[in-house]
């Protein structure tokens, strides 16, 4: 078994420890775009049109839309903590053009329609970018395209037979380097249409505003704890009051889901994050990066990082942490293992900025499905309609997502509705108490995988086949 490059030049204990000296556990992005006072909870029992369960951006997403398309219907969005608060507002901020969790995933799941998906996930993209212009969002968005970077000869390789010269334009290890200075990189792939950056708690808040604006009523401090179903409509219901509604869409995203039997159809994965201070211009000299691309290497255990607008560097990715009984826990935000790990793969890629500090570290919740991309799910005659399983690739999908819930409530039949992806839910997980040991085992596998030149071995080639996987 071979070593990572991580492992064979690892950042010495002292640049380690120092660099999270002074780190406040907290998501950089929502303490710099802080959010106003909550909106009231729900206190009544209300009748709309349209429900939704969830103030992230599939809620959120759904919510506008939904307007768009018809501003006299009642639409009410009911958050549990505040909209924004969770995945939402914590991410990475790569708005991707992918529905698939990349072209090799798209390509295997949906031969058929990987084509037509990749140019519905552009369109989406490039509407995402149209939107931030026409509504004014300030939301530091920048289409800058994304490197994804080989750290290893094997994946050079394979990066280089993915260049197709127009979408995927192959960077040899002196190119890359040029552009951005790390002695990990071994080559490159430049994709300059299907990345942009975003601030997520921006977007968020953007988002929410757009919402109110268009009269959409919000109620935070929400939980929905019931949904009920008759003849006419469907009541979901919070401790203290309740909406009446023809039509629901659940937003709620690795959260447990209100429809029982879709509970197994994702696991909830941590994710870790760090945020530096904001680099000097001699710092940022040294490694380059003009062009403010989004950058991820490309081992199965990935890490992904960009510049945010005052030039700090986001550094996320790498471990991937799932909690028996797919618990989600504030306490879990805080993994000193994992956050050094990452600090010390920081200074594995970017020696030049020893010296450097993390001001925030955080975790968030993905909810990976095991097709590592969105499904989309009805039930009671058409009247609900649920989207999850973006597998940490949302920021962008779930603007996707929200049209394909609503064409499905209203009854539509569209190009994206006759999609297989659409139509064809994934594989659920197996319930505990097998579902933690066969997370461990998988992400042993991958492991092994990223320490044996990229080989799967048996387990993940019999899990590919079945199409039952496991990714952050
Ligand atoms: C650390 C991290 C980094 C990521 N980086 C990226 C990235 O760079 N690019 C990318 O594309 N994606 C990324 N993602 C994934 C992306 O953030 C998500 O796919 C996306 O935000 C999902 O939006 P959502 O609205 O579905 O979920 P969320 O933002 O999680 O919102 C779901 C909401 O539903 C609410 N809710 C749940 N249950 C109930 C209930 N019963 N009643 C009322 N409300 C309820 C929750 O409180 C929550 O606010 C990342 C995720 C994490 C955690």
């Amino acid at each position: 078994m071979g070593s990572t490059v991580f492992e064979r030049n690892p950042a010495p204990a002292s640049v380690v420890e120092h660099s999270l000296a002074k780190t406040e556990l907290a998501p950089f992005w929502t303490s710099d775009a802080p959010r106003g006072k909550a909106l009231p909870a729900l206190s009544a029992a209300l009748t709309a049109d349209l429900v939704i369960v969830g103030g992230g951006y599939t809620g959120l997403w759904t919510a506008l839309l939904a307007k768009q398309r018809d501003s006299s219907q009642r639409v009410i969005v009911l958050e549990a903590k505040t909209c924004g608060w969770a995945a939402s507002g914590r991410n990475g901020g790569f708005v991707e053009a992918t529905l698939t969790h990349g072209e090799s995933n798209g390509r295997t799941r949906f031969p058929n329609e990987y084509d037509q998906l990749d140019a519905m996930g552009l369109a989406n993209l490039d509407e995402i970018q149209a939107t931030v212009t026409k509504m004014k969002w300030k939301v530091d968005f920048e289409r800058n395209g994304s490197f994804a970077v080989a750290t290893e000869d094997y994946q050079a390789k394979d990066l280089e037979h993915e260049a197709d010269g127009e979408r995927g334009i192959f960077l040899s290890k002196e190119e890359i380097q040029k552009k951005v200075s790390s002695p990990t990189y071994q080559a490159a792939l430049f994709e300059p249409l299907d990345t942009a950056l975003v601030h997520p708690a921006k977007l968020a808040n953007e988002l929410m505003q757009s919402c109110l604006d268009a009269g959409v009523e919000i109620f935070e401090n929400s939980p929905v704890t019931d949904l009920n179903a008759d003849s006419d409509a469907v009541t979901v219901a919070t401790k203290k009051g309740s909406v009446r509604a023809s039509r629901v869409a659940l937003a709620t995203n690795a959260f447990p889901s209100l429809l029982k039997r879709y509970q197994l159809h994702t696991v909830p994965v941590y994710d870790y994050v760090l945020m530096t201070e904001p680099l000097s211009t001699a710092q940022m000299k040294s490694i380059g990066w003009n062009g403010r691309e989004g950058i991820a290497d490309c081992a199965n255990q990935f890490h992904y990082y960009r510049l945010s607008a005052d030039n700090r560097i986001l550094f996320g990715g790498y471990d991937a942490i799932y909690h028996y009984g797919g618990k989600i826990r504030s306490a879990y935000d805080d993994r000193p293992e994992s956050f050094r790990k990452l600090a010390s793969h920081f200074f594995t890629t970017f020696p030049q900025l020893e010296g450097v500090q993390f001001t925030h570290r955080w975790a968030g919740v993905i909810d990976t499905s095991s097709r590592f991309s969105a499904f989309f799910a009805t039930a009671h005659q058409g009247r609900v309609s649920y989207a999850a399983g973006f597998t940490g690739l949302g920021v962008a999908a779930t603007r996707f997502a929200a049209n394909v819930m609503l064409d499905q409530l209203t009854g539509l039949d569209t190009e994206r509705t006759r999609l297989e992806m659409v139509r064809k839910m994934p594989l659920p997980f197996p319930p505990e108490p097998f579902t933690y040991p066969s997370v461990q085992v998988t992400r042993f596998a991958l492991d092994r995988a990223d320490h044996n030149d990229g080989k799967r071995g048996l387990f993940l080639k019999t899990l590919d086949a079945v199409g039952l996987g496991f990714d952050s």
